[in-house]
């Protein structure tokens, strides 16, 4: 019998009349962290420290053993978060069944939990996404509609120069939420294994040629050079998806360094050929920057320019599906130095 309960996903515990634990499987050792030996003849509520989502102990508040219901047979199953032997919490989805004998008293219990760790994590984790892309999306709506309305309203009272200022700013917050939107169809076709690359010969230096000219009418405050050798072996690529992220590197470089130049270079590299882009900026912290190019991830929660934290893990997907590697090779008080690295096809 108890063989068989071990083959079981969920976990299961059985407490005697007295609310001591006898029995658990080996699902509930590895849920609990208490193994069988550790657990025998404790207290069911030392063994289970489950909370509820105010952060009361279920054992103290409705102890079954104490509180005695004798129309209870059971419990419906509810999430709890349970506080294991070696001190981390995890979040367990719980149900207990009650035998009683003729006066109501509990003979046995038989709690049986199921980790939902993990879905809880994912839980969180699409609410955190709900919660960044609906910001992003409302800021620059917010000015669109502010701009729009105070157009309609006193079209007559402002200059030409004031109305094209708005229509600028207006047609720049569109921009941006439309590339939210293809940032987030990106992600969600990297992560089905669906980019698709319309693959033909690219020559990267023309890439960064043509991202540099137009990314240098967009800053004020940034000199962007390039250089490049006249010419440079071909990838076998996707042109619009290699420009996406060299323009995703320069308008990083745009928006976090502070006023200097920016230096994307072309080049060749064992084997293949590389994109680097410097900045002068403030460099990222050693301990963000092993994170960047995860998925939402900004730095800290202290980064006030505006972004999602996906554009980089957007490059890396679309870097890797080109066979290739992106990396941030130096990053400090001296600036940042981002490189993407692409095989070549032909020489
Ligand atoms: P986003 O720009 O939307 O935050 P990214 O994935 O492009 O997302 O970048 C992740 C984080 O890496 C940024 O939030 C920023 O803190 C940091 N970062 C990226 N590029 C630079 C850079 N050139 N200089 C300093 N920090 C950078």
């Amino acid at each position: 019998m108890s063989d068989l309960l071990d083959d079981l996903p969920d976990g299961v515990l059985v407490a005697d009349e007295s609310g001591s634990v006898s029995y658990l499987n080996r699902a509930a050792e590895r849920i609990s962290g208490w193994t069988r030996e550790q657990a025998a003849g404790r207290p069911w509520g030392e063994v289970l420290q489950l909370r509820d989502a105010g952060g009361l102990l279920v054992h103290e508040r409705s102890d079954p053993y104490r509180h005695r219901i004798r129309i209870t047979t059971g419990t419906p199953e509810r999430e709890f978060l349970l506080r294991r032997r070696d001190g981390e919490d995890r979040w367990v989805a719980v149900r207990a069944s009650y035998r009683r004998n003729g006066d109501g008293r509990i003979e046995q219990a038989v709690v049986t939990l199921r980790d939902i760790e993990r879905r809880r994590r994912l839980e969180k984790h699409s609410s955190d996404l709900i919660s960044t892309v609906s910001h992003e999306i409302r800021s620059p709506l917010t000015s669109v509609k502010g701009f729009t309305s105070t157009l309609l309203r006193k079209w007559g009272e402002f200059t030409d120069e004031q109305k094209h200022h708005m229509l600028t700013m207006i047609n720049h917050d569109a921009d941006r939420v439309t590339r939210l939107l293809t940032d987030l169809l990106d992600v969600s076709r990297l992560e089905a294994g669906r980019l698709e690359l319309r693959r033909q010969p690219v020559d990267i230096a023309e890439i960064a040629r043509k991202v540099t000219a137009r990314l240098e009418h967009e800053t004020t405050d940034h000199e962007i050079r390039l250089t490049a050798p006249a010419r440079l072996p071909s990838v076998s690529g996707d042109p619009g998806k290699i420009e996406q992220v060299i323009t995703n590197l320069v308008e990083n470089a745009i928006k976090y360094a502070d006023p200097g130049p920016i230096v994307v270079e072309a080049g060749r590299d064992d084997g293949g050929v590389v994109v680097r882009v410097s900045d002068e900026g403030p460099g990222i912290d050693p301990q963000h920057q092993p994170h960047i190019f995860t998925k939402f991830y900004r730095r800290g929660s202290g980064e006030r320019r505006p972004g999602t934290g996906l554009g980089l893990y957007i490059c890396k997907g679309i870097v890797e599906a080109h066979g290739g590697r992106i990396e941030l090779e130096r990053s400090g008080a001296e600036g940042s130095v981002f490189a993407i690295h692409l095989p070549v096809t032909e020489e």
